[in-house]
């Protein structure tokens, strides 16, 4: 019964892979994210990313135990949610999707489930930030089974929030270039390098008060104007607690 459930799932799961109109693929290709980060999402999303259960079926051959751990088959769905490495990240992650829990058994599902979140406030970006995050996941994985490197699962969501936030920034900048040209021809506004030796903080804080939500964020960089710690909070449904880079 359970197995026929199972078959049904997957023949649906695979016809909507190949709909290149599904929400899955349509969210996906839309989000402000690297192009790298959207082609590492197309393979776990068609299940080619070689997490070591993939590579011992491909080849016939190997060792498919999750290296993390030492407990059980490394699957996609294992390393990114059930690893005791991944829980301890997603712990530390300013991100919590519990409501999504059911969906874990299958990444496929869970990434459509996800996609009902685009519709939110900041949605599209808490689901870019979700995808930093499991780009990390894979890059902490691929450290501790090939270089027997262990991070700190502050360390790594940490790592994840920055580039979510450099990129963010990067991409508001280009946006924003011919007003911030008008505003610093104005002498309106202008980041000014501190002395040498010194960070800089900038702070921004919003209010909304229709739907009653406070956000605020900092960002402290160096001289060169690169950053060196991020922190945003505010009382939304799920961005909360301070963020800080080790
Ligand atoms: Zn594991």
């Amino acid at each position: 019964m359970r197995g026929e459930w199972r078959r049904k799932e997957q023949h649906e799961a695979s016809n909507s892979r190949n709909e290149p109109n599904s929400k899955a693929w349509k969210v996906l290709w839309g989000l402000g994210i690297q192009h790298k980060l959207k082609h590492f999402i197309w393979r776990c999303l068609h299940g080619v990313l070689p997490v070591n259960e993939v590579i011992k079926r491909r080849i016939g051959s190997g060792e498919d135990k999750c290296r993390c751990c030492g407990e059980g088959t490394e699957t996609l769905e294992h390393m990114f949610f059930f690893c005791r490495h991944s829980e301890n990240i997603w712990k530390a992650a300013p991100i919590d999707w519990g409501g999504l829990k059911e969906f874990r058994h299958s990444f496929w599902h869970w990434w459509n489930s996800l996609m009902d979140a685009q519709d939110r406030i900041e949605g599209k970006n808490h689901i870019a930030l979700t995808v930093n995050i499991l780009w990390q996941l894979w890059k902490s994985k691929n450290q501790v089974q090939f270089n027997e490197m262990s991070n700190c699962p502050g360390r790594t969501s940490g790592k994840a929030v920055q580039e979510w936030a450099e990129y963010n920034e990067v991409r508001n900048g280009a946006d924003n270039k011919e007003v911030m040209e008008k505003e610093q021809g104005a002498g309106i506004s202008r980041w000014y390098p501190p002395p040498q030796g010194f960070i800089k903080l900038n702070t921004d804080a919003a209010l909304g008060l229709k739907d009653r939500r406070i956000g605020w964020g900092v960002v402290a960089r160096r001289e060169d104007g690169e950053i060196v710690g991020v922190w945003a909070g505010g009382r939304a449904e799920m961005v909360s607690q301070q963020l800080r880079r080790p």
